[in-house]
């Protein structure tokens, strides 16, 4: 399956999708082709390295800012700490940001500030995190900062006809983001956490496009923790240019 429907079309590329969302900002998802990105799995650093640095120019970035993920729901400025702060979100005026996911939802979210600068986040929404409420969390910071005309870009993750969880965790889950109880497609107790996130965006009055994503357990173009623990991690991208 090649899903480039409305993004660029990304022949033999680094990307999954990609587009300008508006003038001078572009969203993109990377596909597995683009290599890991994650330090903390698979290859060996140097590969991390050259993979991330191959990213860059391919966008035209001098770099882009990675977190150190904890599925927590801590939302930072990607210019307050060192080069890959701890945090679930990460925040910008245009510095470009990276999300690394394998399975977990990658959302980008763009608006701008009242200067005209580009206002960016770059959010880890995985279950806890989801539950945790880093979405709103990353919606609320960059809003009490100024940033107006948000809107939210989703990206390949886990599909909930595929993520299968314990019955007792559905619930508990389904308690805390109504609208992500779900069923496998074999018919057990499974959580829809795009769902959730949509849910949760339309409760702040962010849009949200969901033309980027697919089920990263079924493509095998994009990483799985569920697939293959320990094979890597994709990333979601936002950066501007001129
Ligand atoms: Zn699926």
């Amino acid at each position: 399956m090649t899903r480039d429907a409305g993004g660029t079309p990304e022949a033999g590329g680094l990307f999954w999708w990609r587009r300008d969302v508006r003038p001078g900002v572009t969203v993109a998802f990377t596909r597995a082709r683009a290599g890991n990105l994650a330090f903390h799995v698979g290859s060996d650093d140097d590969a991390v390295r050259r993979s991330r640095e191959g990213l860059a120019a391919a966008a035209g970035v001098a770099g882009f800012r990675f977190m150190s993920q904890v599925h927590g729901a801590d939302a930072v400025w990607a210019d307050d700490a060192g080069s890959a702060p701890t945090a679930d979100a990460l925040l910008s005026r245009g510095e470009p940001l990276a999300v690394m996911v394998a399975d977990c939802v990658p959302v980008i979210l763009a608006g701008s500030f009242a200067d005209g600068s580009p206002a960016f986040a770059a959010v880890h929404a995985g279950r806890p995190g989801l539950a945790a409420g880093v979405v709103p969390e990353a919606v609320a910071r960059l809003r009490a900062a100024g940033a107006a005309g948000l809107a939210a870009w989703l990206g390949p993750s886990i599909c909930g006809g595929c993520y299968e969880v314990p019955a007792a965790l559905r619930e508990e889950v389904e308690a805390a983001v109504p609208g992500t109880a779900a069923t496998t497609s074999w018919g057990t107790p499974a959580l829809d956490l795009p769902a959730g996130v949509l849910r949760q965006l339309e409760a702040e009055g962010v849009p949200a496009h969901t033309d980027a994503a697919a089920c990263t357990y079924e493509e095998h173009a994009l990483y799985s923790h569920r697939r293959a623990p320990g094979e890597g991690r994709f990333a979601g991208l936002v950066w501007s240019h001129a």
